[in-house]
């Protein structure tokens, strides 16, 4: 854990980790996408296959 490259890859992993906010299709349930927020926290968004499914 001492050697820089180590340290670079766990800031990565560190970073998804702490991805507690969490974009959700509120049509699909699908999880779009993760944020890095400070709390757990829910984005109800429509993705883009079921905001072409309402248009059509
Ligand atoms: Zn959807």
């Amino acid at each position: 854990m001492s050697n820089s490259n180590s340290v670079t890859l766990e800031a990565g992993v560190a970073a998804s980790k702490n991805d507690l906010g969490l974009i959700i299709c509120k049509s699909c349930n699908h999880v779009i996408a993760s944020l890095p927020t400070d709390g757990y926290k829910k984005f109800y968004v429509v993705c883009q296959s079921c905001a072409r499914e309402a248009t059509n």
